[in-house]
């Protein structure tokens, strides 16, 4: 008889935890599911947790938490809350752990999750891009198997040959172009939250959603493909492919290209990450490939989306340049959602908070945190400024 693998899932209420929590609810026997977590979204998480006979319910804003002990109480399912307790809880050991917190909130968690897991599946793609060496040194120090969910990471993983290294010419991601690939600058610049949000193949959450139309979620994935690859920044590469079918590939320097292709639908990689280095049955939309009239592939327009750009300029910087351009764009992308700041401005406060802030060592968590925390100062003053301040 094979052993059931034991679960945790951070982040079960959002976009990449509920497609996490199909794939177990469609496999069960297979799966034994530990902790469940949500911010605030207690109702949620407590139907999610009773349905997937979860052991620990962990609700991060600790003010609900007599709610979701309310909402258990005849449950055999622990609640806990709090920061604290979304750490605890990451400390039970198991198989696998799927971190999918939304940003740099995900990153404690993790790291206690690599401590107390065989493996993690990385969606949280915010903690790789600011702490990326160490998460990767972590990670090898406690033998933890680090798995990436996001689904270029996932398709470059699945074809990517680490002992034939040498002989990876480049690796290259995908991008759909998001809603505004065609759009021109001057049309952006009165983009609504509605229309940065209506992605046309993907759907996701909130701040993903927004990443991908200024193309900011594809730099932070050049960054995140640096570190989980140990692979140089110029054999990263990006290009367009509005289908999203070919999720990313690796061109290898006999001239062959191994690309990893799937519906968009994010149960495919997830679906590999849980049952790595297994493969189970999804319940998620298939590719058919019959109905594929055509695949474009075409270089991005770093001009209009300079986001792009600025991946390969951090990288060049530095660790500290990392956290900046992450922490700004978490600040900024949630005004945005807010309706403080427009489309572009984005880039704007991205721009002045990479301007503003010094060059610095970064080689500890504490480090990380701090930095990224005086990096979110400057971008809320600015943006309190109206865009107009000086260094803040
Ligand atoms: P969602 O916004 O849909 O979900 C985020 C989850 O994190 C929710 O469970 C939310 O709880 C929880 N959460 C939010 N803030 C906190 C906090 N401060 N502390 C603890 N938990 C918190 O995000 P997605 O599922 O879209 O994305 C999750 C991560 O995966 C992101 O890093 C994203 O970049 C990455 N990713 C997502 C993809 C997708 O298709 N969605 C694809 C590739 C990567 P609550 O519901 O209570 O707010
Ligand atoms: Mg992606």
């Amino acid at each position: 008889m094979k052993s059931l693998k034991k679960v945790s899932i951070f982040g079960v209420t959002g976009s990449i935890g509920q497609s996490t929590a199909d794939l177990i609810l469609s496999d069960f026997e297979r799966f034994d599911v530990c902790v469940v977590s949500a911010a605030r979204s207690v109702d949620k998480l407590a139907e999610m947790a009773i349905s997937l006979k979860a052991e620990i319910a962990v609700i991060a804003d600790h003010s609900l938490l007599p709610r979701l002990e309310e909402l258990l109480v005849n449950h055999d399912i622990k609640a806990m809350g709090g920061e604290q307790g979304l750490l605890d809880a990451a400390s039970v050991p198991v198989d696998i752990t799927v971190a999918a917190i939304v940003g740099m909130a995900g990153l404690k968690p993790l790291m206690v999750s690599i401590e107390n897991s065989k493996a993690v599946a990385i969606a949280n793609k915010e903690p790789l891009v600011s702490a990326g060496a160490l998460v990767l040194k972590a990670a090898k120090e406690a033998g933890c198997k680090i798995l990436p969910v996001d689904s270029e990471h996932n398709a470059i993983f699945q074809v990517f040959d680490p002992e034939n290294m040498q002989h990876i010419k480049q690796i290259v991601l995908t991008a759909s172009g998001g809603p505004f690939r065609e759009w021109s600058r001057e049309k952006m610049s009165v983009a609504t939250v509605e229309q940065a949000m209506a992605h046309p193949n993907w759907s996701m959450g909130a701040k993903i959603s927004v990443d991908s139309a200024s193309m900011m979620n594809k730099a932070l994935e050049i960054i995140e493909a640096y570190y989980l690859f140990e692979i140089e920044a110029d054999k990263i590469n990006v290009i367009i492919h509005p289908q999203s079918v070919a999720h990313s590939m690796v061109e290898y320097a006999d001239g062959s290209y191994l690309a990893q292709m799937g519906a968009s639908d994010m149960r495919t990689p997830i679906a590999y990450a849980l049952a790595w280095p297994d493969r189970m049955q999804t319940c998620g939309e298939r590719l058919d490939i019959t109905a594929l009239s055509k695949l474009e592939f075409h270089a991005p327009d770093c001009e209009r989306f300079p986001a792009l750009s600025r991946a390969y300029e951090v990288l060049e910087k530095g660790s500290w340049a990392c956290i900046a351009l992450n922490a700004a764009n978490e600040v900024a992308v949630e005004a945005f959602l807010k309706k403080k700041i427009g489309f572009l401005d984005i880039m704007k406060v991205i721009d002045f908070v990479l301007e503003s802030c010094d060059a610095k060592e970064i080689d500890s968590l504490e480090a990380v945190i701090l930095y990224d925390e005086a990096c979110r100062d400057i971008a809320s003053n600015y943006i309190q400024a109206g865009l107009k301040s000086k260094v803040g």
